[in-house]
């Protein structure tokens, strides 16, 4: 199994090669471009949300305070002394990081659903949701968001099943298969529901036709290809 810094530095290799090739074809700005890479790095640690303890479950439970944290601060208003103030943060603390982490840690099992094709069409789909409904994200940069999610996350699941894999006396461990499957073939019943909630969230995801017009076209990719040589080079 590849561990964190592994994945970290594959994913953000792979990120950024994608998201370069988006800046210099003019498609996104730099600051997009730093951002679309930022996401892609994300995504290829974000499998590991499975393994308790692991850094990426440390980083994602320190995201998810700081966002609950901040929703519940701006619904106080003005009239609250800074005691009260300090006692609310404690108390969201405590909440996600004694209560909601531990439900969570006792429902995921490592190389579960998480790591799966499913999983990561499923979690690509939700942050595209996410990005454009709870971000000033455009349509288009909303679906990158989403492909850069999922681009690392399959660089994740391949990583790991090539792990397993032992080179030097050619020799499949016992863990091989279990990284990268199309869902969690053990329990139906979770794969299905997350089959449906992906279902459902693409059909509210913005603008799918227009991005598929758009992003997928045979005019992108051409684009993309012309501007990897600089100017001189191509007479
Ligand atoms: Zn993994």
């Amino acid at each position: 199994m590849a561990n964190f810094k592994t994945h970290i530095q594959i994913s953000a290799i792979s990120s950024g090669v994608l998201s370069t090739s988006l800046l210099g074809a003019n498609f996104v700005n730099s600051v997009e471009a730093v951002l679309l890479w930022i996401v892609g790095t994300l995504g290829g640690v974000l499998p590991d949300v499975d393994s308790d303890n692991s850094t990426t479950l440390n980083i994602l439970f320190g995201i998810i305070t700081l966002l609950s944290i901040t929703a519940v601060l701006s619904q106080l208003g003005v009239r609250v002394s800074t005691l009260e103030i300090w006692a609310v943060i404690a108390m969201v603390y405590g909440f996600v990081n004694w209560v909601v982490r531990p439900i969570f840690e006792s429902y995921t099992v490592h190389r579960g659903i998480f790591h799966s094709l499913l999983a990561a069409v499923f979690l690509s789909v939700l942050s595209i949701v996410v990005a454009y409904e709870f971000t000033f994200l455009n349509t288009t940069m909303s679906w990158l968001v989403g492909f850069f999610i999922f681009i690392g996350y399959v660089t994740h699941l391949v990583l790991d099943e090539l792990y397993s894999v032992d080179f030097s006396n050619v020799r499949v461990k016992r863990s091989f298969g279990t990284a990268c499957k199309l869902y969690e073939y053990k329990n139906i019943q979770i794969s299905l529901t997350m089959l449906l909630m992906a279902g459902g969230l693409f059909f509210i995801a913005p603008n799918t036709q227009g991005v598929k017009n758009t992003l997928l076209s045979k005019h992108t990719f051409v684009q993309i290809k012309d501007s990897f040589l600089p100017l001189a080079l191509k007479s």
